[in-house]
């Protein structure tokens, strides 16, 4: 009998046609995420299994893979004869403290002769039989004992722990987020990697306006969501010029509109370049003026690709809520400027129009000013803090 983490993909059975795709994408990411542990992976018939010997870092490390949407600790019993499994099962509850169980079997092994219901009762009279002082309570027994018999060995686990749910990162292609210093950029990003998609992200900076201190802790909140997506790619884009000329040349309550503008341009060049097939941000319907929906759509017909906001119809409470879990919270709140809130007017326009936007964005090189932005952006490679390190310390 061998103890195995096994992992239950849920959503992803339904994914028929290319199932094999999915699994592969998430064994890859499995061992990505475990990569300096001594662990080996295998699949088969609707169940993924990781035989290691180090359990603990294990579970703690699959608990953050997309893609999974139950984990269990089990025993896998060589055999689908119900005798051995019943004497293994005893064997293995022999030692717990509780009185009142209930056995839930699957067969996947239809050559079975009982059904799964003949050989949940049977082992439940097993065990009464044979060990004290014990109960059946199929409403709320304080043990349940699973048991999945299939082609050539049987499954035995007792706790269950949720999964993230999702897609395994990847196997829905390539997303860029806009990532600010804010709250809201990262949950928005981690959201949309939850979805399957691989992100890059994209971090407008306007130094001397802006500090190194906030573009250092963008790269925080990036470092945050590699332990979910893998390594990313931040490219971060000097608009100190554009910046400038917007707030020389164009009526002051247009700015925020015309920055988010050149803002979605660049977002959208980069993207294409990266192969990268949406925008992701951090809107929210109502949250500022330039999240009123005739503010989005102004700024929003300026690319063509589709921009995905997993928080457009969120509270403010509920995306602190998911900060907090995801421990992007207490970086967030740092107090350090962002390149918008320094150039705020005191009236920005609640509904931008269209036409004007037009008109006073020839007043300035547009342009030539987001080429040579987009010529001259920095990318860093952001990765893991080094987890392996930590371990020795
Ligand atoms: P957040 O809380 O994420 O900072 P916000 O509340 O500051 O957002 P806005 O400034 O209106 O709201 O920005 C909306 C979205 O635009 C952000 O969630 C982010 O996706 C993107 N964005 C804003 N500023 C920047 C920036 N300097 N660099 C990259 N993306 C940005
Ligand atoms: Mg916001």
């Amino acid at each position: 009998m061998e103890k195995v983490i096994l992992i239950k993909y849920g959503e992803l059975s339904t994914k028929k046609d290319n199932i094999n795709f999915f699994l592969n994408k998430l064994k890859e990411n499995l061992l990505h995420s475990l990569r300096n542990l001594e662990v080996k992976i295998d699949y088969d018939l609707g169940r993924m299994f990781i035989h290691t010997k180090d359990m603990a870092k294990v579970l703690e490390r699959v608990k953050n893979v997309f893609g999974i949407h139950e984990i269990n600790i089990c025993y896998m019993i060589d055999s689908v004869d119900f005798e051995v499994v019943s004497k293994q099962v005893l064997e293995l509850i022999k030692d717990k403290e509780f009185t009142t169980f209930k056995v839930e079997s699957k067969r996947s092994n239809k050559k079975l002769a009982k059904t799964s219901v003949e050989l949940s009762r049977d082992l439940g009279a097993y065990i009464l039989k044979n060990k004290e002082n014990l109960k059946v309570d199929v409403n709320k027994p304080e043990v349940l004992i699973n048991v999945e018999y299939r082609l050539n060995n049987t499954l035995v686990y007792f706790e269950k722990i949720k999964g993230l749910g999702g897609y395994p990162v990847g196997t829905l292609g390539k997303g860029l987020l806009m990532l600010s210093g804010g709250i809201d950029s990262p949950v928005a990003g981690y959201m949309t990697i939850k979805r399957g998609v691989k992100i890059e992200a994209i971090y407008f900076e306007a130094p001397p306006h802006t500090s190194l201190e906030a573009k250092n802790k963008v790269i925080a909140l990036a470092r945050k969501l590699v332990k979910y997506n893998g390594e990313i790619n931040l490219h971060v884009v000097n608009f100190t010029e554009i910046q400038e000329e917007i707030y020389k040349n164009i009526p002051h309550e247009y700015l925020i509109t015309i920055m988010r503008r050149m803002m979605y341009r660049i977002s959208a060049i980069i993207a294409k370049r990266r192969n990268a097939k949406i925008l992701i941000n951090g809107e929210s319907i109502g949250q500022v003026a330039s999240q009123t929906l005739t503010s989005m759509s102004a700024i929003n017909e300026v690319v063509k690709m589709p921009v995905i906001r997993p928080l457009a119809c969120f509270d403010k409470l509920d995306i602190i809520e998911i900060a907090k879990q995801i421990d992007t919270y207490e970086t967030s709140i740092l107090p350090y400027e962002d390149c918008c809130t320094i150039f705020v007017p005191k009236h920005p326009v609640i509904n931008p129009r269209k036409e004007k936007c037009l008109e006073y964005e020839q007043l300035i090189p547009y342009e030539e000013l987001i080429y040579k932005a987009v010529r001259e952006h920095e990318i860093i490679k952001i990765e893991e803090e080094q987890d392996e390190f930590k371990d020795l310390l």
